[in-house]
Order: C-alpha cells, then sequence, then structure tokens
C-alpha cells in the first residue's frame, strides 16, 4: 500500500511540476503575412529566437497576401502575453484593430520589429503604440523626428519625409538606458551585424524611451544624428518594444538577425514586454565594440562547441570560440568546483591526438593562468613533444607564480 501511495504522490508531484513549468512559459503570437520584406524567412527566424529562450511557445498569424480579403482576420489576441508585429501592409478589419488596441490597453505586450513602424501610417492609436515610424508617406504631421544628437536628446518638429535608410553595414549600437531591465548587464556599446540603419523616423513619441541608438554616418549616406534603434512605450497597461533593426530581404543569409546582439535584445525585449521584467542570462557570446558576433544557425554556442573548435583551431581560423572560452572561464573565476570542471575538460584537449598544435597552444595560455594541480601531468607530458615542449614549459613556469584568480 505504502509503495502505491508513494507512486501517487510522485506522480502527483510531477503533474504540479509540469503544470509549473507550463505556467512560466509565454505564449507568443507574430502576425505576419504581407511585407515589403522577406517575410516568410522574418517569421520563422524570429519564431526560432523566440522558442529557444524556453520561455515562449509561438505561434504565427498569417494574413492573406496583399490586396487579398482580410475580412475573417481576427486572432485571438487576448490568448497571448505579446504580438509581435512582422507585418507592414494592408489594413485590418475594424473589429481587429479594435481588439488588439483593447489587449494592449489592457496590459497585453507588444513588440515591433524591423519595418512593423513603416505600417499602417493612417492608424492613430498604432503608431502611439510604435512611437515612431517611417515611409508611407508619413511627414510631420504625423509627429516629431526623434534622435540624439551630441549625446543630447533632440525632438525635432522640422518639415520632411520620414524613414531612410543607406547601404547595409556593420554599425555600432550604444546604450542609452543602460539600466533598462532589457540592456541590464549587456555592454554599453556593441557591433551589430550587417543591417540597415533606419534614420529619419518619426511619430507621436509620446510614452517613449530610447534604450539605444545607432549613429548614422554620412559616409553611409546616413544623417549623422544617432538615430533610435531600440524604444520602449506604455500604452495604456500595455507595454511595448520596439526594434528598428532586423532587415530581413530576399538573400538567403540574413546577418542582421543572425547578430546575437540583435537575437539577444529581441529575445529580452519579448519578455519585457510580455511580463515587464528580464530574467533571461547574459550569453557568453554577446559582442561587444571590438567585433560583432554572430550566431548562423541561432543557436547560442555551448562549451561543447567552444572545446570541439578549439580541438580543431589552426591560426589562420578565428579565435572566437577561444575568447568564447575565456568568458566562461572569467564567469566561474569565483566557483572552484565549476573552474575545475571546466579546467578538466581543457584537459582533455591535451589528452587529445587528433587536437591541433595550435589548439593545444590556446588551452595551455589559459591553463598557464587558471589551472590547478590537476593539469600539470597532462601539460608535463607535452614537454615530450617538440612542437608543444615551449608552450608547456611556459605553463608550467607560470604556474610556480602566483594566481591570478
Ligand atoms: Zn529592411
Amino acid at each position: 500500500m505504502k509503495t502505491k501511495y508513494s507512486l501517487l504522490l510522485i506522480l502527483a508531484g510531477f503533474l504540479f511540476l509540469q503544470s509549473c513549468q507550463e505556467k512560466t512559459a509565454y505564449r507568443a503570437l507574430i502576425v505576419t503575412g504581407q511585407s515589403n520584406h522577406n517575410w516568410k524567412a522574418s517569421a520563422t527566424i524570429l519564431k526560432t529566437i523566440l522558442d529557444q529562450t524556453k520561455l515562449f511557445t509561438t505561434d504565427i498569424a498569417q494574413t492573406p497576401k496583399e490586396g487579398g480579403d482580410l475580412s475573417s482576420f481576427h486572432p485571438d489576441f487576448s490568448k497571448y502575453n505579446v504580438i509581435v508585429l512582422d507585418y507592414n501592409g494592408d489594413s485590418w478589419p475594424e473589429q481587429t484593430k479594435t481588439a488588439f488596441i483593447e489587449y494592449v490597453k489592457n496590459g497585453g505586450g507588444v513588440v515591433s520589429y524591423h519595418e512593423a513602424d513603416n505600417s499602417f501610417p493612417d492608424w492613430k492609436e498604432y503608431n502611439e503604440m510604435i512611437g515612431l515610424g517611417g515611409w508611407n508617406h508619413r511627414s510631420e504631421k504625423d509627429g516629431p523626428y526623434v534622435y540624439y544628437s551630441k549625446n543630447v536628446l533632440v525632438v525635432d518638429t522640422a518639415k520632411g519625409s520620414a524613414g531612410s535608410h543607406g547601404p547595409q553595414h556593420e554599425y555600432l549600437v550604444r546604450a542609452r538606458k543602460a539600466d533598462h531591465p532589457i540592456l541590464k548587464g549587456l555592454p554599453v556599446a556593441w557591433i551589430h551585424g550587417k543591417d540597415e540603419l533606419y534614420s529619419t523616423l518619426r511619430g507621436p513619441a509620446k510614452n517613449m524611451e530610447i534604450l539605444a541608438t545607432a549613429y548614422a554616418d554620412t559616409s553611409k549616406r546616413g544623417t549623422g544624428r544617432d538615430e533610435p534603434m531600440l524604444m520602449t512605450l506604455t500604452y495604456g497597461k500595455g507595454r511595448i518594444f520596439h526594434t528598428a533593426m532586423g532587415h530581413v530581404g530576399k538573400e538567403d543569409t540574413h546577418a542582421a538577425t543572425e547578430c546575437v546582439g540583435f537575437i539577444v535584445t529581441f529575445q529580452r525585449g519579448a519578455e519585457w514586454a510580455a511580463c515587464g521584467n528580464v530574467t533571461q542570462e547574459i550569453p557568453i557570446d554577446f559582442p561587444n565594440v571590438a567585433c560583432s558576433v554572430s550566431r548562423p544557425d541561432y543557436k547560442e554556442v555551448t562549451l561543447s562547441d567552444d572545446l570541439d573548435k578549439i580541438a580543431k583551431y589552426t591560426i589562420d581560423k578565428s579565435t572566437r570560440n577561444y575568447t568564447d572560452l575565456q568568458a566562461r572561464i572569467r564567469k566561474v573565476s569565483g566557483n572552484p568546483a565549476a573552474l575545475l570542471d571546466l579546467e578538466k575538460q581543457m584537459v582533455s584537449i591535451l589528452k587529445e591526438t587528433g587536437a591541433t598544435v595550435d589548439g593545444k597552444k590556446l588551452i595551455l595560455r589559459e591553463l598557464a593562468w587558471m589551472g590547478s594541480d590537476y593539469c600539470i601531468p597532462a601539460v608535463q607530458e607535452l614537454l615530450k613533444d617538440a612542437d608543444l615542449k615551449d608552450a608547456a614549459t611556459f605553463t608550467l613556469e607560470r604556474m610556480k607564480g602566483p594566481r591570478k584568480i
């Protein structure tokens, strides 16, 4: 009998845990189906990016194609915590627009992604939600230009059209509200992958905070201003995260959305829009001012990926995985057990006959300052290897001195 009750208790516990886990996931809906961009590709990319957080279960709502009959397009927004707008096309039916306004007013979350800020130039409430928009005959009638100039926020009511960009290029994104939950813990500046740099956006800009800007260099047909790239807004009880980045065109590669800076700010912005908070950890591979970082398959790089690449490293290859490993070491530097675990995995590369000399040299360079007694026999073994003798000697010598961590 006792066993039977124990089993029931375990089962009840399991079901309880499962229901808790389900409750922690947010539901996201990507609205797409019409755009001057490659929405078929972008909708899939955005779903991949969101689902990868394990915080979101993401659906895609697709409108009929341009010029089609939208009268039956009525997604049930109220089922979702966040609506991601990947849409630039025909007007929605009045009933759908009203439902969307009610959803946001009542506390719903919204992410306005890239070309969504081109959409619906005549829908007043929509433009209040996104704050700034471009193209589609927007002008001074729609609100001011908003940008930074020499570190000062400028609200510029000058006459003129809205929306422009030069050729795609990599550019520096700079935090303006580094303590906002979406940006907290990220570098204050980082290089963004090749993308359009949306400029001269204008709109009501009410209840809006600019989280990050990018300098639109005149050498790239830019405005010479720091243009808003990431914004947050409130509308009623609702929260809106607006990213102007992430162009996805007809090309097979999509550098803008593969950029780790885009991926991570999108994931964090979506969580903030859904609940007003951000719980995601900052990944090891977040870019900085040195260079952009890409995830061609959108997957976060694991330690095992890094070690595999380092084991095959030759001097002509990227040191990206080595940089990742260094960041992983720094991250656990106050945790001796985690550091030893990392050391053991690094030492396994030293013992691997198939690993390259250059790869082993990188490992030796790190062990020189973070290695413990554990690695010494493996390093001593390399003294017999003519190609690695000097590097191994250096590591053993350094290990005799004071450790940095
Ligand atoms: Zn674009």
